[in-house]
């Protein structure tokens, strides 16, 4: 049960409660209408004195009145639940996720995870859990109830019942996992048209474009559910199955009752209550269909949810910071986790605006990780962040990204045209403005020999390394946050091709808040300033031409890059 109600958010479990009370009391209701109204007619016609009906007339009314009542309340109740927590797993997922940055090769799966499966908590409460409920507390009361006017009559409600509540869930069941062979193509199709989407969602996030790629998702996820209305079909048959067992258990008891001689009035209650136990047992069909799925979904939901969100937001956010931004950083501490060295030690920095720092600094000296608490995807054990003077503490982690965000370390190239691969940071970006961010991440030449109308992506035409960093970067100026952030742009590229991008990007980003994580040191006597990160700490900082002047990493450095370049 915990790995259930930990889908519950507070309160939660006190309406579920709530749902269920309320669904037995309408089911026993129902029981006790049909029960009390069999009872009325059939001793009417029997045409006793009018005060021997009295009390069934009273119960009939009240059963009638009690039966609408309980069933709204368990509606109200049970949805009201079903969709809280189902809106609280969304924003739980969204919220484990988001903070992690890049998804890579995990991110289809997470994604699909996201689409189809959160529906799946709030099927359990609604179709699984409530009716299961309603209909053991229907049944068990008709079952005694039979028992007590009719033994014989109670054996033959029993075998119908575990037809229609036990035989058919479980058929319905193993159906379902043989339908999802059948969906798995349509369920591919969706995961194709999401991949851009999920593979994407750095750049997505950064670039602000979440919306139009989620639209192509729907669209795909729209024809799968087209495939799932067939399948509905077929469950259908399964329900009017069970409603034959209900009438010929129905027709069974009439036929006991009268050879046992019970008499019209016990007939007829036997008869009518049999039929009404089973109007809860039918949907169980349906519920058992779902079941499998609903399983899975909550064990794969239960693995997102494990992982705790980075950075906490704050109850009340401070309202985003309004532009120009300076952004200050003091004696800045990060620990990834309790008991290791800290990624960053004491680490201060000062962005003014139109200030060009540049970090750089050998592998795993805390470079990411940097920019990972400036854009608040890690949170920090000390010192404080400021932005224009507030805490980014008081700051809501979105607002922040939205001002602090650009190149990412993986940039990627979605299954569209190279105009739509572009406009995804700019939707209302008009040719003039594309060509004029092409034109200064310097893709202009590319850009005329390919087309604006090229595919590219998967399937589409082939993007080298510097073009996809280009084409990140023409994204990232038309995107045009207030504080750009450059994350390794000329990784992976070999050194001519690095070195003019760098000299491009350095171009490109004259007169612009810039924080530039980079292992190439060409270009950087454009900065305005360097700081050189090694194991968390600041070890030298200043312009280029001082620190070529002292011995250390940097000028060892650019004396191998110099070599390398001549040699
Ligand atoms: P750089 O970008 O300079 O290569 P990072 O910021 O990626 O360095 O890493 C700094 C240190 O923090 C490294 O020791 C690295 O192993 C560690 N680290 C980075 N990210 C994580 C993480 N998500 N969880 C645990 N440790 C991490």
């Amino acid at each position: 049960m915990s790995s259930r109600t930990s889908w519950l958010g507070p309160g939660m479990t006190r309406r579920l409660l709530t749902a269920v009370a309320a669904g037995a009391a309408a089911e026993l209701a129902a029981l006790g209408l049909i029960g009390a109204a069999a009872w009325l007619i059939t001793r009417a016609a029997e045409q006793p004195p009018l005060a021997a009906l009295s009390v069934a007339i009273v119960a009939v009314r009240a059963f009638a009145t009690s039966r609408g009542v309980f069933r709204y309340a368990e509606r109200l109740a049970g949805h009201d639940v079903a969709l809280r927590a189902q809106a609280t797993t969304r924003e739980k997922l969204y919220r484990a996720l988001i903070p992690s940055g890049p998804l890579g090769h995990r991110g289809a799966d997470l994604l699909s995870r996201m689409v189809d499966d959160t529906d799946a908590v709030q099927d359990l409460l609604v179709r699984c859990l409530l009716p299961a409920v309603a209909a053991l507390v229907s049944a068990v009361a008709a079952l005694t109830a039979a028992a007590f006017l009719l033994p014989a009559a109670a054996l033959a409600l029993l075998a119908g019942l575990l037809v229609a509540g036990l035989l058919l869930p479980t058929v319905t069941a193993a159906a379902a996992r043989r339908w999802s062979a059948r969906l798995a193509p349509a369920r591919a199709e969706l995961a194709a048209r999401v991949a851009d989407l999920v593979h994407g969602s750095a750049d997505l996030a950064a670039n602000g474009a979440g919306d139009q790629a989620l639209t192509a998702a729907a669209e795909a996820d729209e024809r799968l559910a087209a495939l799932e209305r067939r399948q509905a079909r077929a469950n259908a048959a399964a329900l009017a199955l069970g409603t034959l067992a209900q009438g010929l258990t129905a027709a069974a008891i009439v036929l006991l009752a009268q050879r046992s001689g019970v008499g019209q009035v016990a007939t007829a209650v036997l008869a009518l209550t049999a039929l009404v136990s089973f109007e809860p047992v039918l949907p169980l069909a349906a519920a058992g269909e779902r079941s499998a799925g609903v399983t899975a979904a909550l064990r794969r939901l239960g693995e997102i949810r494990a992982t705790p969100p980075a950075v906490p937001e704050p109850s009340e956010p401070a309202s985003p910071p309004r532009a120009p931004l300076t952004v200050e950083v003091d004696d800045l501490v990060v620990r990834h986790a309790p008991g290791r060295a800290p990624a960053l030690d004491g680490v201060s920095l000062r962005l003014t605006p139109g200030k060009r720092v540049a970090v750089v600094g050998p592998s795993g000296a805390g470079k990411s990780t940097l920019l990972s608490a400036l854009m608040r995807t890690t949170g920090f054990e000390s010192g404080t962040i400021r932005i224009n003077g507030v805490d980014v503490r008081e700051l809501s982690p979105d607002d922040v990204r939205a001002s602090i965000t650009g190149l990412t370390q993986d940039p990627y190239v979605f299954r569209a045209s190279l105009r739509d691969n572009l406009r995804l940071a700019g939707p209302e970006a008009g040719d003039e403005e594309l060509a004029g961010a092409v034109r200064r991440a310097r893709l202009s030449g590319w850009v005329e020999r390919t087309g604006w109308d090229a595919m590219l992506g998967e399937d589409g035409r082939t993007v080298s390394g510097g073009q996809l960093q280009r084409l990140a970067l023409a994204r990232a100026l038309l995107h045009d946050p207030e504080v750009l952030v450059l994350d390794e742009p000329a990784e992976a590229l070999d050194g001519g091709t690095a070195d003019a991008l760098m000299a491009d990007l350095l171009d490109a980003t004259h007169g612009r808040t810039t924080l530039l994580v980079t292992h190439r040191l060409h270009g950087l006597e454009g900065v305005d300033e360097i700081i050189v990160l090694e194991g968390g700490r600041v070890v030298q900082r200043g312009h280029h031409d001082e620190l070529v002047t002292v011995p250390g990493y940097y000028r060892d450095l650019w004396e191998s890059e110099a070599l390398t370049t001549a040699g």
